[in-house]
C-alpha cells in the first residue's frame, strides 16, 4: 500500500490541501450582528487536493475542487463544503492515489484513465437559470445541486447543446435579458486556437453558436461583454501541444507576441470579428464592459506580465515581480477607426486583482466597483504572494471605487497576518442603488490556521466590518464565487 504523503507539506499552512468535507451549522459570530436582511447563499469553490500529486512542484490550479457555501437566515449562518464528485475525483478515490498527472497534460496521467475527463471544477462556482456551476475552464461544468452540493451531473454540456470540449470560468450575466454570454477555449482540444462562444438565454438553453479561431493558442480567462458586443481577449500565455509532448509547463508567457482584442457583435457570425492589436501584456480578470455603439471599454486588470510564476516565459528570462503587479485598466476600442489598435489608461493607482461590480450593471455603464487590493510596492511581499504555501496575505485588503473618479477610493485593510478572497457583493433589497450593499469575504487568520467571514458596507468601508463570522476550520482565499438570493433557490 502506497503511503500518503504530500511532499513538503506539514498541514501547517493555510493554502495546504484541508480533505475535508464539512457541515458546521450557526457559525459563531465573533463581532458585531449579521444582518437579518441578507437571506441567501454565498458559493465560492477552492482548490483542494485529494491525493498526493506524483509530479514534483504540482500547481495549486491542478488541485481537486471543493465547493462551499455560506447559507444566510435571518442573522444566521450555516457552512457546507463538498468535493466536486468529478469522472477524476470518483477514478482516484477508487485508486486511493493520484492517476491524473502534470497540470493540463494528459501525457502525463496513469495509462489506466486515459480519456477519463480531467476537469476539477475548481476555479468558479455560477449559477444561471435555476443551476449551479463549478467550473475549470479546460473542461465542461460540473453541476452541483445548490442545496446540497451534490454533484448532479459532472460533465454537463447544456443538454447536448455545447460541444467545446472547455468552458470558461468566467461567462457573464446580460441584467437586462437574463441571457449568460460563454465561450470556451482551446474548444477543439489541449493548444488548440478554437474558441466555441456562446449566447444562452434566461432559461439556459443555448441559441447562439459561433467558432473562431484566435490568432494563438493560449489562456482567454476572460470575456468583455457590453449590451451589443464580446470582446475575446487574447494574451500571451500561449501553449503549444509540442510542449505537453516535451513535458513541460502547459502555459508559457511569449513576451515577443502582441495582445489581440477580437471583437464580435452579441449574437455574431465568425466573419464579423473585427481583431484589434496592442502592446505585449497579461490581463487578469474583466471587471466591467460597456459600449455606446461606437466605443467598447474593457475595464480590468493588467500587467506587464502574468503573475503566473510557475508558468515560464519562453525566452528564460526570470519574473520581476514589479513587472506582474496588477493595475485596473481601460481598454477601449473604436470601431469607428480604420485602425486596428486601441488605447489604455489606467484607471486607479493602487494594486489589485479579483475585481468585482454590482452585477445589475454587468454589460453597463458603472459607478462602482471593488477589487483584492495589493501590498505593493513591496517586491518582498509579491514574491511571497507568488508562493502559495506562504499564505498569500500580499492580498490584506479590499478596496471599493468609482472608476471614473479614483479619488473615491476606499481600502480596508484586514491586518498583519491576514489574507482575503474576492469580495461578494450582495445588494441591499431588489431596490438599492448601485453599490449599495454588502460585501462578503472570507478572511484567513495565518497565525490561528482559521478563517473568517467578514461582512462590509459596500458604501462604507472605513465603518469597518458590520460582523466577523468564525470558521473553526481553515479555507483558502483563492477561488471565485457567486451570491444566490434566497427567493432565487427557490
Ligand atoms: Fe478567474
Amino acid at each position: 500500500m502506497t503511503q500518503i504523503r504530500f511532499p513538503g507539506n506539514d498541514f501547517r499552512h493555510m493554502e495546504s490541501p484541508l480533505r475535508l468535507e464539512a457541515d458546521i451549522l450557526g457559525l459563531e459570530v465573533i463581532q458585531g450582528a449579521v444582518p437579518e436582511d441578507i437571506n441567501g447563499s454565498f458559493y465560492r469553490v477552492m482548490p483542494d487536493r485529494r491525493w498526493p500529486s506524483f509530479i514534483e512542484n504540482d500547481i495549486f490550479l491542478n488541485d481537486d475542487g471543493m465547493a462551499m457555501y455560506f447559507r444566510f437566515t435571518n442573522g444566521r449562518v450555516d457552512f457546507r463544503s463538498r468535493y466536486v464528485r468529478t469522472p477524476r475525483f470518483e477514478a482516484e478515490e477508487k485508486a486511493g492515489r493520484a492517476l491524473f498527472g502534470a497540470y493540463r497534460n494528459h501525457l502525463t496521467d496513469d495509462p489506466s484513465v486515459a480519456g477519463v475527463s480531467r476537469g476539477l471544477a475548481n476555479i468558479i462556482t455560477y449559477f444561471h437559470a435555476g443551476k449551479l456551476l463549478a467550473i475549470k475552464e479546460d473542461s465542461l461544468p460540473a453541476l452541483l445541486d445548490p442545496l446540497t452540493l451534490e454533484t448532479i451531473d459532472p460533465e454537463y454540456n447544456f443538454g447536448g447543446a455545447v460541444t467545446s470540449k472547455t468552458f470558461t470560468a468566467h461567462p457573464k450575466i446580460d441584467p437586462i435579458t437574463g441571457e449568460m454570454i460563454a465561450f470556451g477555449y482551446a474548444a477543439k482540444g489541449p493548444a488548440t486556437p478554437d474558441i466555441a462562444y456562446y449566447e444562452l438565454d434566461a432559461t439556459g438553453h443555448v441559441i447562439h453558436e459561433t467558432w473562431i479561431k484566435a490568432p494563438y493558442a493560449g489562456m482567454v480567462h476572460d470575456i468583455g461583454v457590453t449590451q451589443n458586443y464580446v470582446v475575446f481577449i487574447i494574451v500571451p500565455l500561449r501553449s503549444e501541444y509540442e510542449w505537453l509532448e516535451r513535458n513541460e509547463t502547459y502555459f508559457k508567457w511569449d513576451p515577443h507576441e502582441h495582445v489581440y482584442l477580437g471583437v464580435l457583435p452579441r449574437k455574431g457570425k465568425a466573419e464579423q470579428l473585427r481583431w484589434f492589436r496592442g502592446p505585449t501584456r497579461s490581463h487578469g480578470h474583466v471587471l466591467n464592459a460597456f459600449d455606446d455603439g461606437e466605443q467598447i471599454h474593457i475595464d480590468g486588470t493588467v500587467s506587464l506580465r502574468s503573475f503566473l510564476h510557475f508558468f515560464p516565459s519562453i525566452d528564460g528570462s526570470p519574473l520581476d515581480p514589479r513587472d506582474a503587479t496588477t493595475f485596473i485598466e481601460r481598454w477601449t476600442i473604436d470601431l469607428a477607426s480604420n485602425n486596428d489598435t486601441y488605447t489604455q489608461r489606467r484607471l486607479l493607482d493602487i494594486p489589485g486583482e479579483m475585481p468585482r461590480i454590482d452585477p445589475r450593471f454587468e454589460t453597463l455603464p458603472y459607478n462602482w466597483g471593488a477589487m483584492l487590493g495589493l501590498n505593493l510596492p513591496d517586491p518582498a511581499q509579491m514574491a511571497e504572494m507568488a508562493e502559495p504555501e506562504g499564505g498569500l496575505d500580499a492580498f490584506s485588503s479590499i478596496c471599493v471605487f468609482n472608476p471614473d473618479d479614483p479619488k473615491s477610493k476606499q481600502l480596508w485593510r484586514a491586518g498583519p497576518k491576514r489574507s482575503v478572497g474576492e469580495p461578494q457583493f450582495v445588494a441591499k433589497g431588489k431596490n438599492a442603488a448601485e453599490g449599495e450593499g454588502y460585501l462578503l469575504s472570507v478572511v484567513g487568520r495565518n497565525d490561528e490556521l482559521r478563517t473568517d467571514l467578514v461582512i462590509l458596507d459596500a458604501h462604507d468601508l472605513n465603518r469597518g466590518p458590520i460582523a466577523t463570522v468564525a470558521l473553526p476550520i481553515r479555507l483558502r482565499t483563492g477561488g471565485h464565487g457567486c451570491w444566490v438570493n434566497t427567493d432565487q433557490l427557490a
